[in-house]
């Protein structure tokens, strides 16, 4: 089932994964057919036969376990498990290692080096630069291990031209494996987090969007229904915000917002998370008890309020904020939360703004 929530990443990372789980087992069986077939036509007749068919038998057993990951991998929304996706991606660089190596064993061929390059480039996929690496690593080992395992098949002939072929070897390596590396570096750094950014901040403020909100909260509420961590909701609001827009022009509002979200995420400790739930409306997950977070959230309303902002050099407006406390108590849910915290800040809205209300009486 295909999720409309899917961010244009999410929708990336599960095609990639579908088709690489299949991809690479299909592989390893056309390599592994193919060998048993050119054996029994005779041009490649000295081969160990219980080893060749031990590498037959391991291709299908590559392919079950990519239907495996292909039928376990994704929740019923269609979501990929994030740790299912590091689990396969391991997995499938580990079996391709295994495969190459098994290759280069049961059919030495002298040019085989040189599809390490091939090797890696599947891993490329998934712009993880640690998984590059390893592949990196776990190849580079393996052919290097191979050529002293069975430098008669798997070395240039010995003669004037074998220390120039094995130059080549090196020089082409080293390059193919740089280059793999950097393009997995490149699309991680400036794709893949750049994305991430974008699925999981707002653009103007810079805070936590209410897509990834969600996550965060459940994960509080988790830890606080065992017992031992407790965690409060501040539900904030720019009062009279509005007027600001109307008086100054919605650049300024928009000014005036990004510099309210900075005061609240400075304000807050490293734990705690700062998102944009609506438009001038700031969602705190602070994870101290009542007591702390109505302190907290005292000092944030007096941050904002204590100076004006500052537009354009000569406008100053002054901004304040209303804030509505919501304590996490047991047996209650993050929807009730959210909905206490909201009629308190609605108390605060009727009775003056500016203020921290954290019980409705
Ligand atoms: P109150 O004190 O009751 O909160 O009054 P208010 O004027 O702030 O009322 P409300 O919270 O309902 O106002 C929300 C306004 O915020 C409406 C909208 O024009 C403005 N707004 C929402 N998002 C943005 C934004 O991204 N930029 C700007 N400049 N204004 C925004
Ligand atoms: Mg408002
Ligand atoms: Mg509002």
């Amino acid at each position: 089932m295909e999720n409309s929530n899917l961010s244009a990443l999410d929708a990336y990372m599960n095609r990639v994964y579908r088709i690489i789980v299949i991809i690479i087992p299909v592989f390893c069986l056309c390599a592994s057919t193919s060998i048993t077939i050119l054996h029994y036509v005779g041009w490649y007749p000295d081969i160990n036969e219980a080893w060749m068919w031990a590498f037959d038998l391991s291709d299908v057993i590559y392919f079950a376990i990519g239907i495996y990951f292909l039928k376990t991998g994704f929740s019923e929304e269609g979501i990929l498990y994030p740790h299912k996706l590091k689990v396969t991606k391991y997995t499938m660089a580990i079996i391709l290692i295994i495969q190459w190596n098994d290759i280069s064993y049961i059919w030495p061929f002298t040019d085989f080096w040189a599809y390490t390059n091939l090797f890696v480039m599947v891993m490329v996929f998934f712009f993880d630069v640690r998984l590059v690496a390893f592949s990196t690593v776990g190849f580079v080992a393996s052919m290097l291990i191979s050529w002293a395992i069975r430098p008669d098949m798997l070395l240039p002939y010995a003669g004037e031209y074998f220390y120039a072929n094995m130059a080549f070897r090196f020089i082409g390596t080293v390059l193919m494996m740089f280059s793999l590396n950097v393009i997995t570096y490149f699309g991680s750094h400036y794709l893949v987090e750049e994305l991430e950014k974008h699925v999981n901040y707002d653009t103007l403020t810079h805070l936590l969007n209410r897509r990834s909100m969600d996550n965060y909260l459940n994960e509080a509420y988790r830890q606080a229904s065992t017992g031992k961590t407790t965690f409060c909701l501040l539900m904030m609001d720019i009062d009279d915000f509005k007027r600001v827009n109307d008086t100054y022009g919605h650049d300024c509002g928009d000014e005036v917002l990004r510099s309210v979200a900075h005061i609240v995420s400075t304000g807050v400790k490293k734990d705690d998370s700062v998102f944009r739930w609506g438009g001038e409306e700031i969602l705190v997950l602070l994870k101290t008890d009542l007591s702390r977070a109505e302190a907290a959230a005292e000092r944030i309303r007096f941050d904002v309020a204590k100076d004006p902002i500052k537009y354009q050099e000569d406008i100053e407006v002054p901004v304040t904020i209303t804030i509505g406390i919501s304590p996490y108590v047991a047996g209650t849910t993050i929807k009730k939360m959210m909905e206490d915290a909201d009629a308190k800040l609605y108390v605060g809205k009727h009775n003056g703004k500016n203020q921290v209300v954290s019980s409705l009486e």
